[in-house]
């Protein structure tokens, strides 16, 4: 298998050379030169294996260039910090499957290291990087850069801490992000990570970054010092495949609770932002997956709702901050993924649209290509007080909690089901354990948590509903602090040689 960019034609690449890489020199996404198949059969054999067994079976269809021992290794250690056995359970919320108000499987993509989904693929990046680095021959080690208004920081540094031949260091605002998500941070343990803060908000955090990656001289500097810049942000092909696994296991799992035969169509729901997560459901269902539509469920920042709707993608439109935050987003970066699979790797046409994206702020499809994305997508929008709405009444109806974002996609399902009637089984994304957002969670569950401190908050959600709090988080209010560094923005690149240095 090979991979190619969705703007130029280049000369194909294998895939742990797309995992280093990152991004394409023409400023394209890497993507697979076809999308391998799954069958039934194949599909009704994971029901035996494990989750890290699956993994490596469906990673195995895409990294060609790894081993089965390799993607096995890759499969154990990235799963080893999770803290259920099943890795991500199922939970199912439901018996009667025309009740329009619950999914038939929420799937728990939070039992990772930061009780966030990104962990299941920042926890495998990091060892497909350090097994790519071998298979390209390069000696050199690789310093990841990461500018965070919060959470990816985190997940990150945990996902890096201790993988040989990597180092990685993250910059965040100071006084700009939660006060869990900062204690996430700097408490994070590792010979090889660094965490500093900057005086300045994520913007100027994440321009910093930029002009590192853009400056030669620093390049220079830190190659003398052995040392070469990379990244870890979600547009990496290494961050998409390990996502398409759970679509595979979750079905399984549906089947296994005896919510569906082998072969039977479901749904998939996902709450979206820079539509990493619901491009890998896609790539599920184009190998084969049986799936009828995928739902896209945005916030208040509606811009895929408007895409899917009318063939116009406007960035030009006010931004929300939202109790939603991982879906703030206005562009939306995965989606040239599924233009260039869509319109069967028009290369021309896929190049225009960005292109358009990046001078006028908006682009619009062809009709033909509208109507392939019609015949898999549905999308919603919803809003704030519809999220706490469904986060209540999954409460009430199975005693359940979900997190701000999973409730997003039981909301958006909710009302394609009622526009629809189509009351197939579900699998919804649950993105986020409710202890990630406790504020807005206990809100919506009638709690008054005006001037409650953070941390007293994980309490007070354990008292409210009985979920124990997550290990990693109930242990921060005693865990060490191990960096304290401040700098201002111009110290960005100082800060950086310092650390590649050490
Ligand atoms: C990142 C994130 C999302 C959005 O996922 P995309 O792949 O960016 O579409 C949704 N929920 C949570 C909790 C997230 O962290």
């Amino acid at each position: 298998m090979k991979y190619t960019s969705t703007r130029s034609k280049i000369k194909p690449i294998n895939s742990a050379e797309a995992i280093l890489r990152g991004l394409s020199d023409d400023g394209g996404l890497f993507v697979p030169e076809k999308i391998p198949k799954v069958t039934l059969d194949e599909i009704g054999a994971l029901q035996t294996l494990s989750y890290e067994q699956r993994a490596a079976k469906i990673l195995g269809k895409f990294l060609t260039d790894y081993t089965d021992d390799e993607l096995g290794e890759c499969s154990e250690l990235a799963y080893n910090f999770f803290d259920v056995p099943a890795r991500i359970p199922v939970a199912i919320l439901i018996q009667d499957p025309k009740n329009p108000i619950a999914p038939v499987g929420e799937m728990e993509l939070f039992h990772g290291p930061t009780s966030a989904f990104k962990d299941v693929a920042l926890q495998m990046l990091p060892h497909l990087m350090r097994m790519a680095l071998k298979k390209v021959g390069e000696t050199k080690e690789i310093l990841i850069l990461v500018a965070t208004s919060g959470d990816t920081g985190k997940a990150a540094l945990a996902g890096f801490a201790d993988v040989p031949q990597t180092k990685v260091m993250v910059f965040y605002p100071d006084g700009g992000v939660s006060k869990i998500q900062r204690l996430q941070m700097v408490t994070q343990r590792g010979d090889n990570v660094n965490v500093t803060a900057v005086r300045g908000n994520f913007d100027d955090c994440q321009n910093g970054v930029k002009k590192i990656f853009g400056d030669a001289k620093i390049r220079d500097e830190l190659d003398k010092l052995g040392v070469k810049l990379s990244s870890a942000n979600s547009i990496n092909w290494g961050r998409l495949v390990p996502q398409i696994v759970y679509y595979f296991a979750g079905y399984v799992e549906l089947i296994k609770s005896n919510q569906i035969k082998l072969g039977d169509k479901i749904n998939i729901s996902v709450p979206t932002g820079n539509f990493g997560n619901i491009l890998a459901a896609y790539y599920a269902m184009r190998m084969g997956l049986p799936v009828r539509k995928l739902i896209c469920a945005s916030n208040m920042n509606d811009v895929l709702t408007e895409f899917f709707r009318t063939g116009v993608y406007n960035r030009n439109r006010p931004f929300h901050k939202t109790i939603t935050p991982s879906m703030d987003i206005l562009i939306s970066s995965n989606l040239e993924r599924l233009l260039y699979h869509e319109t069967n790797g028009d290369i021309k046409q896929v190049a225009r649209y960005m292109s358009e994206l990046n001078t006028l702020g908006k682009y619009k499809i062809d009709r033909k290509l509208k109507e392939r994305l019609d015949k898999i997508f549905h999308a919603e929008a919803v809003t704030e007080d519809e999220t706490r709405d469904y986060i209540k009444r999954i409460y009430d109806s199975f005693k359940y909690v979900l997190d701000t974002h999973s409730a997003v996609a039981v909301a958006a399902l909710s009302k394609y089901r009622g526009k629809t009637k189509d009351f197939a089984p579900v699998l919804s994304a649950g993105t986020a354990s409710p202890y990630k957002f406790t504020n807005a969670v206990l809100t919506a569950l009638g709690q008054q948590v005006d001037g409650v401190d953070d941390l007293k908050q994980l309490h007070m959600l354990n008292v409210t509903t009985n979920l124990p709090v997550p290990k990693n988080l109930g242990a921060l209010s005693t865990a060490e602090i191990l960096h304290g560094d401040v700098c201002d923005k111009d110290e960005m690149p100082e800060r950086v040689i310092k650390f590649a240095a050490k």
